[in-house]
């Protein structure tokens, strides 16, 4: 999960990282007041969306009056921001963040990251931040610092030193960046982070190191153990389908094909993609239901994916370990009574209760299409799809 730029600003500052005064808005005039509120003759309006790349595409900009302020706020608004990381449709502007300006000196590039090969957090740095850290890490590879933190004693003072030394900040400020470089990390730890940016970590003419912007990204699987960062969650920022899936427990992808999956467990949810692609088809989304599928789980995941109305066929395949076929059975029932399913449902069932689960669906009396190897499954959800096509067609071609 992401949060918003100010939000993890509050938390980095609570661990010690010194950042601007800033205030958030909902409204031009609620900006306008900050502005005033926070004092100083010159302010940065920031437009709060979870992506990078916010500079370059216009959400960044910088103010000398309240008046400006205003009118800048007036051109965001329920603006949808389209950055290099947002895709096509952008995201949608609803708050804004006013800050102090700051006279900058230098702009530091400083990321704390899961690092999978090495199961450690990974420090990268760079002594050339700011909005071209893409072309810096592509054009001087060299450049960047990295190192990584040996978990049972912590990131160690020495390091940071080090960090701040090849950095080539000045030794007075030294203290500053351990303090800094410390503070990071401790709020990745705590929260179980999965990502930590500070882009740009600044110098200013007066001699502070202050975070002007800040990104962090949280462990889904470890939210539950931080109910303060749960509450952050901005579904404004979310793909619909994705929130929704999130919503129900479910984990969800959405794709672009036409054949909709309804799986339990990771992996067997991306064996059945790789099946369905081998079969000629092309899947609809990625769809984890979970061990524990209760009917109104597998009812839940029905309407989630028909809900994409470019499917136009679903392939449950469940195999049940955990889970059991007759449950799953009764939800596929269950759901094919509730919800209108105008395409084609292959079933593929396997495991704990089997032959219970296959007595539900051939007594329920529903036009289920079952198979019992996920390559026969695979084979009839893409013929089911395909053979639905020619008879639209034919339609088409009759009126
Ligand atoms: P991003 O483009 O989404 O990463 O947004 P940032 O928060 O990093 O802002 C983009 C750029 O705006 C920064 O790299 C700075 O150069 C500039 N900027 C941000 N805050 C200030 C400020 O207080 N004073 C000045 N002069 N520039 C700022
Ligand atoms: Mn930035």
């Amino acid at each position: 999960m992401d949060i918003h730029e100010y939000q993890a600003k509050e938390i980095l500052a609570s661990f010690g990282v010194d950042v601007p005064p800033g205030a958030l808005a909902y409204s031009p005039e609620q900006a306008a007041y900050r502005a005033r509120e926070l004092g100083g003759d010159r302010w940065v309006v920031k437009a709060q969306v979870h992506a990078g790349g916010r500079g370059k595409a216009g959400g960044v900009k910088v103010c000398d009056s309240d008046v400006e302020i205003h009118k800048t706020c007036e051109g965001l608004f329920g603006r949808k921001l389209v950055t290099h990381q947002t895709g096509p449709e952008g995201k949608g502007i609803y708050r804004v963040y006013v800050e102090g300006a700051v006279p900058i000196e230098r702009e530091i590039y400083l990321g704390f990251v899961l690092d999978r090969t090495s199961q450690r957090v990974m420090i990268v740095a760079s002594a050339e931040g700011g909005m071209e850290i893409e072309d810096i890490s592509a054009d001087k590879p060299d450049s960047i610092v990295r190192d990584t933190v040996e978990p049972a004693v912590g990131l160690q003072d020495f390091q940071c030193r080090q960090i701040a030394f090849k950095l080539g900040i000045d030794p007075a400020l030294t203290q500053r960046m351990v303090r800094t470089l410390q503070g990071c990390y401790r709020a990745f730890r705590e929260y179980d982070a999965t990502m930590v940016e500070v882009n740009p970590l600044v110098v200013t003419g007066d001699n502070r190191i202050l975070a002007l912007d800040a990104k962090m990204t949280f462990d889904d699987n470890a939210l539950f153990r931080h109910p303060q960062i749960s509450e952050l969650r901005d579904k404004s920022q979310e793909d619909p389908r994705e929130s929704r899936a999130a919503d129900r427990g479910l984990s969800y992808v959405g794709l672009d094909g036409n054949i909709g999956c309804i799986v339990n467990g990771a992996g067997l949810a991306m064996a059945t993609m790789d099946t369905i692609k081998l079969a000629g088809g092309e899947p609809a989304n990625f769809l984890d239901i979970g061990g524990g599928a209760t009917p109104e789980r597998v009812a839940k995941a029905f309407r989630l994916v028909l809900s994409d109305k470019s499917v136009q066929a679903i392939l449950v395949n469940i195999f049940a370990g955990i889970n059991r076929c007759d449950w799953v059975a009764e939800g596929v029932v269950q759901a094919l009574r509730e919800v209108q399913v105008d395409v084609p449902v292959i079933v593929r069932l396997a495991g704990t209760n089997v032959e219970e689960g296959q007595k539900i669906l051939a007594q329920s009396g529903l036009p289920i299409i079952r198979a019992t190897t996920l390559m026969e499954a695979a084979e009839r959800a893409v013929g089911a799809w395909q053979n639905d096509l020619s008879q639209n067609t034919k339609v088409r071609l009759a009126t």
